[in-house]
């Protein structure tokens, strides 16, 4: 019973993301006031700034970097494509696929220009802004592939993508609590994206605090399994995993733009 229960509940979830809509998802998330490259408080350059260091010190290196639902957006390999030779993005949905898949073949026609973030991330890297090019030319030659994934199997990718060994580095962003009907489901999706992982291998994972919906589109609203910090650290330890590091940000009263209600992001 309980398992139909939770069959019932990932297959509504599913369901909740046949109406995504990755212009509009960029629209709310990904341009001003959350994508201020100007303000130091506004959540995407917070983001960039976690995802730079955490990719610079430290020991987080190795051959092949995997984005757990990258979605329609690349700014969470901007800094991981220079200290990994692979890279590969994942998301369940097509569209999706298609809008990376979109930037990757360089014909125009994206939903956004990844310009700004490059420039931002290289300026991180203490590199010039116009290094930007290169930048982007390095992520478009390290990333091997868009695959579909879907956390809520056991192996959430197919069979032959990944090595025997498994990837160095797993990424994920605002995907587990954004996909999950419930903690329970939530706790099992982390176990299943470990299996990706080889031992010793490292987890960036960042998320929504205290979210309980967003929208996904005009009218689309997604359900999120609201969060605490206490929660994603008892998540992670029931999962096998080591926390090295926990950073949280508080979302500034103006960034809270009614495409959402989260209160908080923690990596
Ligand atoms: N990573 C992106 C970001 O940081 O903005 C997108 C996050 S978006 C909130 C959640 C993503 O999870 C969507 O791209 C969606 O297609 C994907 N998704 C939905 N169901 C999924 C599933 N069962 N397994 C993996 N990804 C899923």
């Amino acid at each position: 019973m309980e398992e139909k229960g939770a069959e019932k509940g990932v297959a509504a979830m599913a369901a909740c993301y046949q109406g995504f809509d990755p212009a509009a998802y960029l629209q709310y998330n990904y341009t001003p006031p959350r994508a201020d490259f100007e303000r130091k408080d506004s959540i995407v350059p917070w983001k960039l700034a976690c995802l730079h260091r955490a990719f610079t010190e430290g020991d987080v290196s190795g051959e092949l970097l995997v984005d757990i639902g990258s979605g329609p957006t690349l700014y969470q390999v901007l800094s991981g494509c220079e200290v990994f030779n692979k890279v590969l993005l994942t998301d369940f949905l097509e569209v999706n696929r298609q809008e990376l898949r979109g930037w990757l073949q360089d014909e125009g026609g994206c939903s956004l220009d990844w310009t700004p973030y490059l420039q931002h991330v290289c300026k991180l890297e203490g590199r010039r802004p116009s290094a930007w090019t290169e930048k982007a030319a390095k992520l478009r030659q390290v990333i091997m592939d868009i695959v579909p994934i879907d956390v809520h199997c056991p192996q959430p990718l197919a069979l032959d993508i990944l090595p025997s060994a498994g990837a160095d580095c797993l990424v994920s962003c605002f995907c587990l609590e954004s996909v999950s009907p419930d903690l329970a489901a939530f706790i099992r999706a982390l176990g299943h994206i470990g299996r990706l992982l080889r031992p010793g291998g490292h987890l960036l994972l960042i998320g929504a605090l205290g979210e309980s919906y967003y929208f996904g589109g005009p009218g689309v609203k997604i359900p999120v399994v609201p969060l605490n910090e206490a929660q994603v650290c008892a998540s992670l330890k029931e999962s096998g995993y080591t926390l090295i590091r926990l950073e949280v940000y508080t979302l500034p009263q103006d960034m809270r733009v009614g495409v959402d209600d989260v209160s908080g992001v923690f990596l």
